[in-house]
C-alpha cells in the first residue's frame, strides 16, 4: 500500500469525506481492521478563500507547493488535492516538487468516458466554472464538451459553496435551486453533471436528479485507494 498525501482543509467539510471514503474503500478491499496509509496537510480555509477572492494565485501556488513538500518529506508517495478549484495550480506543484498528482479532472473524465457521455454540465466555484484549467483539460485531453450554468446561477452556486457548504450548512432551499439549475443544464443538452466542487455532494445526491451525477469527491477518493493499492482497474 502506497502512502497517500492529502492536501486538504479546503474545506475540512469535504476533507473529512475524503478521509471517510478512503478508509471505507480500503476496508472494503482488504477486509476488517485495514485502513489507509495517508498523511493529511490541512489548511486554514479562511486564509485560502481570502487569497482566492483577492486573486493572489501566485501566493496560493507557493503555499500549495510548500504543503506538497511537507507531505513529501513526511513520506507521502503521491498527492491528492482535495478540492477541484486548487487543481488550477496542479501542474506547477508537480513541476516544482516532482510529486505525482492524481488529477481530479483525469479521474472524473475516466468515469464520464465509461458512461460514453460526450456533453456534461459542470457545477463548481466560479474559478472552476469560468477558468480554463478544468474545462480545457476535459475538452483537450478527453474530447468532453462542458456546459456551465448562466452568470446569475454561477454566482448563486459560488455563494452557496463559500457561505454555506464550506461551513457545514445544508439548506433545503439551496438544494431545490441546485436541482433546478441541473434541470436547466439537462434541457441544454447535458447528459450528466459534474459535481465539480468537493462540497456539493453534501447537498446533491444521485436520487435528487434525473441525469447521472459525477461526484468528484467519491471518484477521486476511490481512485486514490486503487492507485495506492496498485489496482487501477
Ligand atoms: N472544495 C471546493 C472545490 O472543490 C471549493 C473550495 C476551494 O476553493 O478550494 O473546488
Amino acid at each position: 500500500m502506497r502512502t497517500i498525501g492529502l492536501i486538504g482543509g479546503m474545506s475540512w467539510e469535504s476533507s473529512s469525506e475524503y478521509y471517510r471514503i478512503i478508509n471505507e474503500s480500503v476496508k472494503e478491499k482488504l477486509g476488517n481492521n485495514h485502513s489507509a496509509k495517508c498523511i493529511l496537510y490541512s489548511f486554514d480555509f479562511s486564509e485560502i478563500e481570502k487569497l482566492q477572492h483577492e486573486g493572489k494565485w501566485r501566493e496560493l501556488t507557493n503555499m500549495m507547493i510548500d504543503a506538497a513538500n511537507k507531505l513529501k518529506d513526511s513520506g507521502a508517495e503521491f498527492l491528492v488535492i482535495c478540492t477541484n478549484t486548487m487543481h488550477r495550480m496542479a501542474d506547477d506543484i508537480h513541476k516544482k516538487t516532482n510529486m505525482e498528482i492524481l488529477h481530479i479532472v483525469d479521474t472524473t473524465a475516466e468515469e464520464i468516458k465509461k458512461k460514453e457521455i460526450k456533453k456534461v454540465g459542470l457545477l463548481g466555484t466560479k474559478f472552476t466554472m469560468e477558468g480554463d484549467f478544468y474545462i480545457g483539460r476535459l475538452k483537450d485531453k478527453y474530447d468532453i464538451e462542458v456546459i456551465v450554468p448562466d452568470r446569475v446561477e454561477r454566482d448563486f452556486i459560488h455563494n452557496v459553496i463559500y457561505k454555506e457548504l464550506c461551513n457545514g450548512i445544508i439548506k433545503e432551499s439551496s438544494k431545490e435551486k441546485f436541482k433546478r439549475i441541473i434541470k436547466n443544464l439537462a434541457e441544454k443538452g447535458a447528459e450528466g453533471v459534474i459535481l465539480g466542487c468537493t462540497e456539493i455532494p453534501l447537498l446533491i445526491k444521485q436520487e435528487d436528479v434525473d441525469i447521472p451525477i459525477f461526484d468528484t469527491t467519491k471518484i477521486h477518493a476511490e481512485y486514490a485507494v486503487r492507485y495506492s493499492l496498485k489496482d487501477e482497474s
